[in-house]
């Protein structure tokens, strides 16, 4: 096992100067990465933006492989939700609501358009964002009218959707017990171990078994049917190499996706 080498050196769009990117975007072909996480409490250990800090890193390992750039990523995002990340009643979550995420995507990435860059991705972290994120992207190009196809486009995708069926019945050999559930639990606290170890705290994570929810949403939630470590399965089991393996195996395949998709 070897651990997560920084590759991110250059593809920054928050380190690059302005001039320097003005002639990017005149003189070639341009991807720009834009991570999109959440400041969601993620139990007792593991960090409040592990959602942002892990669609950063595997943007800008895809984003150097194929000669992108990475924008600063999105911090929060939509409403926690009780049934897929605890809840947004549990301190330490701070969100947007759908009118501002849809707001902001459709800003940033009409700038960047606007701008001449010709293609975006947005890698989504955080469960609850993802049709906000759409509808935001949509507004935009209907803002430039860009609905029919060209030369620009703009990606969604959420990480966890290039997981393989062969990686995950290696990280969860006794059953895998669901996406939704998946909070604070062995995927992202064994690609935090990988990638970031200096902000897991392993001793203090509790394992209990996954939680069950009703089919429906209650509003105003009953509280007590989120875990009380705020996790929605137990980071039991969870460590670096089945977060390198997470990680390379997610890494490689979006990458052949994007390269094959986008031309640079
Ligand atoms: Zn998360
Ligand atoms: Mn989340």
């Amino acid at each position: 096992m070897s651990p997560h080498q920084d590759h991110s050196s250059g593809v920054r769009l928050g380190e690059m100067d302005a001039h320097s990117y003005q002639e990017w975007v005149r003189t070639e072909k341009t991807c720009v990465f834009i991570p999109v996480g959440a400041h969601e409490q993620h139990g007792p250990h593991l960090p409040m933006g592990t959602d942002a800090l892990l669609s950063t890193i595997i943007s800008e390992s895809v984003a150097a492989d194929m000669h992108a750039k990475v924008a600063p990523a999105f911090a929060y995002g939509y409403k926690s939700q009780q049934r897929s990340g605890g809840g947004d009643h549990l301190p330490g979550t701070v969100s947007l609501d759908a009118e501002a995420l849809i707001k902001l995507t459709r800003t940033v990435v009409g700038e960047l358009l606007d701008q001449g860059v010709q293609n975006v991705v947005l890698v989504n972290g955080h469960y609850e964002n993802y049709q906000f994120l759409y509808e935001g992207v949509d507004l935009a190009l209907a803002d430039l009218g860009l609905q029919k196809s060209g030369d620009r486009a703009v990606l969604l995708l959420s990480y966890w959707d290039y997981v393989s069926e062969e990686t995950l019945s290696k990280v969860y050999p006794d059953g895998f017990p669901g996406w939704e559930v998946e909070h604070g639990g062995v995927l992202e606290t064994s690609l935090m171990l990988h990638l970031r170890p200096d902000l897991v705290q392993m001793e203090r994570a509790q394992n209990h078994p996954a939680a069950e929810f009703p089919r429906f949403d209650r509003l105003p939630v009953a509280a007590d049917r989120t875990p009380a470590s705020g996790c929605l399965s137990s980071p039991a089991g969870a460590d670096a190499k089945k977060g390198e393996l997470l990680f390379g195996q997610v890494v490689e395949e979006l990458s052949a996706d994007m390269s094959s998709e986008i031309e640079l």
